[in-house]
Order: structure tokens, then C-alpha cells, then sequence
């Protein structure tokens, strides 16, 4: 580990994991069919750039990200991929992403219209996004479609180069709402062919469409929660069309390990109390670095064995019930493999009643990653 590093609780990211989700995921989709690593959120909470540069070496094409600061990171870091803005940058970011070389996301055209006026000198790429049935952002009608579609011709330095659609049921077992969505986006992409002469990208698909779906998904996916390793959902996962390798693990060390008599309490509001001599182990991770005090009851790692949590989860501490005395210093990995034995993302995410995209990022920067 590094010697900059005085915390005994890490996070591990396999990179070759990335690679190989990477690998399923191209052997599955069409020649022609390219990846997006989608690296929002700091890569899903693993990283973006150690993520969006192991991506690319495995065979992605492009990188995509919710906001302009996330891509100007990247930048920043000498990727010089073309990298997609999936959320709304506010009209005030258009001079600077053109600078670097960085495309929006835009369906409003009255964000166009103030784009519009100003004095670019680098050129502006823009993908226009659908809402074919997702509710969140995007062109609804074939008017607006229209309309928009007028507001671009207006400035020279602006340019569409793709259209996209994001789908809200892909990772459900019933797909007749995603048919419904795709026939959407196949109407829409009529109207525009119609009105709009040029070459454009298309992307549809995220990682439930693209692993059940690989031949529909056009030009390129948007490959994100898959390509850390992780299934979008029990069905996804049941199905076994694609075989992942998570790369995210979570990991501590005994601070300190003691022996509690009968009747002795541990942490805050004394809520657990011994009934017989027990040892307790003490790890230094809490919920202020996102292991959240929801999480008391559940197992962690130690040589291979479950042991639970007790007692209230502290803002840095955790204690555990231990089946033996350990010495300080024994290795707990609380999310991730340990001899044999594995605990899930999935597993804290049902425990948390939540979904395991939720978890790698709430686990926060107060703990460091570790890159294999
Ligand atoms: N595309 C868009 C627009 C998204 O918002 C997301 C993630 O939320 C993705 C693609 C990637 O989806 P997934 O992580 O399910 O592959």
C-alpha cells in the first residue's frame, strides 16, 4: 500500500476486472457497435480516470459523463478520447467545453438559442437526446423535434453529431415498455432523417439493453454499472447472457480487539450488550466515509469467515463480534473475497434495500483507492 497512506481501510479497484467486462461486452456486440464507458460520478465511485484509461486500452471508443467538471478532468489527465456530457451543462459552459473538445448534451431550444450567440473559436459537438419514455430530460415531440432542429443551422461553429435516447425498463423482465420506447425513438429518428441530411451517431443502450440486446443497439452503448462488474438487475443476472468480474472491494484492519465480560455494552447507546465472554474487533471505517449506520447487522470477512457487525456503526469506527481472539492488524474485508468466501455488492445493496449502483458511490473519498 501506499506510503502516503495512514488509514488501515482501503478500497481495491481491479483494473483487469474493467478489462475483462470490457472484453464480454465487445465479444457480445456486432463489429460495428463501439463502447461509451460511461465514468460519471467518479467512475461509479472506482475512479474515472484509472477507469476511462484502462477502458480505452480494453477497446472502448468514447467516455461519457453526467456534468462538464467530470469531463475537464478527464482532460485534464491527457485523455483525448471524444468524451459525452449525459446531463445538462448550463449554456454558460458551451466556450469552454468547445475548447476542449468536449460534447453536450442538449434538447432545449432555447438553450441553442442563446448557444447560438456566441463567438466560438474552436467548434462545438452536440448530441441532441430524446425522452422516448425515461421522463427525465429530453425532446418529447416531433414539434419540438422540429423546432430545434431549426435553431441549428443558425451558428457555424455548432455542429449535431449524434442522437440518443435512454431506455427506463431495459433491465426489467417484462420489455414491453422498452419495445414501447424503442419504437418511439425508431419514429423520431424518421421525422429527423427527413429534416436533418447528415451523418449523426446513434447510442441507445445502456449495460441491461446492451447485454440482452446486443444486435439493436446501433452505433455505440453506454456501458456503465456493467463494466464494473456489476449486473444491472436480479433478472439481468439470472439470465447469464454475460459473464462479469466485479472490481470493486472494500477492505480494513483490527485497530484493536479486546474481550468483553458478560454484561459489557459496545458504542453509542450501549445497544448490544455481551451475554457471554466474547471478543470485539474495531475497524476504522464509519458512516463518515458512507458506511452508513444502516449498516449494523451485517457480515464482514475475517480469514474467510462471516462475523457481524454490533452495536451502532460510529462516523469512524465499526465493531465487530469476533468467533476468536485476532491480532491487531488482521485483515476484514467487508465487501469483496476473502479465502473463498465472497460478499456481494449485491448483498449490502439488498440489505440496504437499495440498488448496487448506490453503493460503490456512496462508499466516499475519505477512503483511499487502492488500483491493482
Ligand atoms: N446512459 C445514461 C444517459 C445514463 O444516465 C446512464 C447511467 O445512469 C448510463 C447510460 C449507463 O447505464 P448503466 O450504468 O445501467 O449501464
Amino acid at each position: 500500500m501506499s506510503e502516503t497512506i495512514y488509514r488501515d481501510t482501503w478500497v481495491e479497484v481491479d483494473l483487469d476486472a474493467i478489462e475483462y467486462n470490457i472484453k464480454q461486452m465487445k465479444e457480445k456486440l456486432p463489429a460495428d457497435s463501439n463502447i461509451i464507458a460511461v465514468v460519471k460520478a467518479d467512475g461509479y465511485g472506482h475512479g474515472s480516470v484509472q477507469v476511462a484509461k484502462k477502458a480505452l486500452q480494453a477497446g472502448a471508443k468514447a467516455l461519457a459523463v453526467a456534468l462538464l467538471e467530470e469531463a475537464l478532468l478527464l482532460r485534464e489527465a491527457s485523455i483525448d478520447v471524444p468524451i459525452l456530457v449525459l446531463g445538462r451543462v448550463p449554456p454558460r459552459g458551451a466556450l469552454i467545453a468547445s475548447e476542449h473538445d468536449i460534447t453536450l448534451t442538449f434538447f432545449q431550444k432555447e438553450w441553442l438559442q442563446e448557444v447560438n450567440t456566441y463567438s466560438f473559436t474552436k467548434n462545438l459537438k452536440l448530441h441532441m437526446k430524446w425522452d422516448t419514455g425515461m421522463g427525465r430530460i429530453g425532446i418529447r415531440t416531433e414539434d419540438e423535434l422540429k423546432g430545434t432542429l431549426n435553431a441549428l443551422n443558425e451558428n457555424p461553429n455548432i455542429y449535431l453529431t449524434g442522437v440518443y435516447t435512454h431506455f427506463a425498463t431495459a433491465d426489467e423482465k417484462d420489455l414491453t415498455y422498452f419495445y414501447e420506447q424503442k419504437d418511439r425513438f425508431n419514429k423520431f429518428w424518421n421525422v429527423f432523417k427527413e429534416l436533418w441530411p447528415h451523418e449523426v451517431d446513434i447510442h441507445i443502450g445502456n449495460s441491461a439493453a446492451s447485454i440482452r440486446l446486443p444486435n439493436e443497439m446501433k452505433d455505440y452503448i453506454r456501458f456503465g454499472i456493467s463494466m464494473y462488474g456489476l449486473y444491472p438487475s436480479n433478472s439481468v443476472k439470472e439470465e447469464k447472457e454475460i459473464d462479469l468480474k466485479q472490481a470493486f472491494s472494500l477492505h480494513s484492519r483490527f485497530i484493536h480487539v479486546k474481550k468483553l465480560a458478560p454484561g459489557e455494552s459496545v458504542s453509542y447507546g450501549g445497544t448490544y450488550t455481551a451475554e457471554e465472554e466474547e471478543y470485539i474487533g474495531t475497524i476504522p471505517i464509519g458512516y463518515g466515509d458512507g458506511w452508513i449506520r444502516k449498516l449494523q447487522g451485517i457480515s464482514v470477512l475475517v480469514e474467510g469467515k462471516r462475523m457481524p457487525i454490533i452495536g451502532r456503526i460510529c462516523m469512524d469506527q465499526t465493531m465487530i463480534r469476533l468467533d476468536r481472539e485476532y491480532p491487531v492488524g488482521t485483515h476484514v474485508t467487508l465487501i469483496g473475497e476473502q479465502d473463498n468466501e465472497v460478499i456481494e455488492m449485491d448483498e449490502i445493496a439488498n440489505y440496504l434495500d437499495t440498488i448496487n449502483y448506490e453503493i460503490p458511490c456512496i462508499i466516499n473519498h475519505r477512503v483511499p483507492r487502492i488500483y491493482k
